[in-house]
């Protein structure tokens, strides 16, 4: 048994140290992005998938709005033909989890499932965020079959049909102002008795007509059947159980960026976003960069990550064609 613990150990331990130039973690649109253009410049990137290979996006059905599709393509689908394209030029896919970081001193350093550690020359962070839900059981059923964390991805299925967002923030408000265009009426359940968004954004949701603002509105069950969701139940500030028809339902309580084994290291907003140069994906380390989600609260689209992930590899390529290693 010792003698096999042994061979184990000795067999795996040239591969725990490793260095790379250029080291891309996070596989969502951004990533992928970054590491196509990272290969095409003979960066040899290698890339570690992290906890959702592919991202946020294989959660979602259809994808309508990423431009060259169209007829649409499912999100799965679409990263993995991201995934074949970084391949394709030559990029190292792995699967694994950067479990922690030392940035203090170059070269920088990712950790991998706890033991791997990988030293780069230029580190690109595309670590995504992660959507908020309430925990209810019921989400959890329904996730991907009428509850959704993405209105601009998923609004237009529910098309002339009544739905609902939960949250009072300016994402709430500006997803039920985009529903409100699509959907024949829209509840924002509210669970204080006032918005949290701009001031302009309520202005907007009050001046919409199809949008009704439940205030003081908590959110017990979402109900469904076969089809989906059909219905969602409330608890009003009475205590009294409300139930609404509808057949989608809108989460939007706020997303988490995982920059968690970052921080410490690099400058993020109170929330955690990583904060980068406007107009770059620099950071304030020379030779980090940041893309996608994980530096953008505002738009979260897939196309706005591709874009930043782009600017990453780029940023990356210039930052390493400048400096002596
Ligand atoms: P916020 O954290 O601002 O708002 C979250 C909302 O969800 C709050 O109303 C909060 O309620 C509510 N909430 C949280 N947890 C629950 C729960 N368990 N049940 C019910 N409701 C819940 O997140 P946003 O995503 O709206 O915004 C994040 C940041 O991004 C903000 O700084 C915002 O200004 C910015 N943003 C800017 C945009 C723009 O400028 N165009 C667009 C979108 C976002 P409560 O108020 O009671 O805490």
């Amino acid at each position: 048994m010792e003698t096999k613990d042994n061979e184990k150990d000795s067999a795996k331990a040239p591969s725990l140290k490793e260095h790379v130039k250029v080291l891309i973690i996070g596989s969502g649109p951004a990533g992928y992005t970054a590491a196509i253009y990272a290969a095409r410049a003979n960066l040899s990137p290698i890339m570690y998938e992290g906890i959702q290979p592919g991202g946020q996006l294989t959660t979602t059905t259809e994808v309508d709005n990423f431009p060259g599709y169209p007829n649409g393509i499912t999100g799965p689908e679409m990263m993995e033909d991201l995934k074949k394209q970084a391949q394709r030029f030559g990029t190292d896919i792995r699967f694994g989890i950067a479990t922690t970081a030392d940035l203090s001193q170059q070269p920088y350093s990712v950790t991998i499932d706890g033991d791997k550690v990988i030293t780069a020359d230029a580190l690109i962070i595309a670590t995504g965020a992660t959507a908020k839900y309430l925990g209810l059981e019921s989400e959890e059923k329904f996730k991907g079959q009428g509850v959704s964390a993405c209105a601009t991805c998923d609004g237009f299925f529910y098309k002339g049909q009544d739905v609902a967002v939960v949250g009072g923030g300016d994402t709430a408000t500006e997803e039920a102002t985009y529903l409100a265009g699509i959907c024949r009426k829209v509840y924002l359940i509210v669970r204080k008795p006032y918005l949290r968004a701009s001031k302009a954004m309520q202005d907007r949701v009050n001046a919409t007509p199809n949008i009704e603002v439940l205030y003081e509105h908590v959110t017990k069950e979402i109900v469904g059947d076969d089809s989906g969701v059909t219905g969602v139940l409330l608890e009003n500030s009475k205590g009294e159980t409300v139930k609404k028809d509808i057949t989608g339902f809108f989460v939007a309580i706020g997303h988490q960026p995982n920059s968690d084994i970052f921080k410490g290291f690099i400058e993020t907003d109170d929330v955690g976003y990583i904060k980068t140069i406007p107009g770059t994906a620099k950071t304030n380390l020379p030779g980090v960069f940041a893309c996608g989600d994980v530096q953008d609260k505002h738009y979260r689209q897939a196309i706005t990550a591709a874009g930043s992930g782009c600017m990453a590899a780029l940023d990356a390529e210039r930052y390493l064609g400048t400096r002596v290693f």
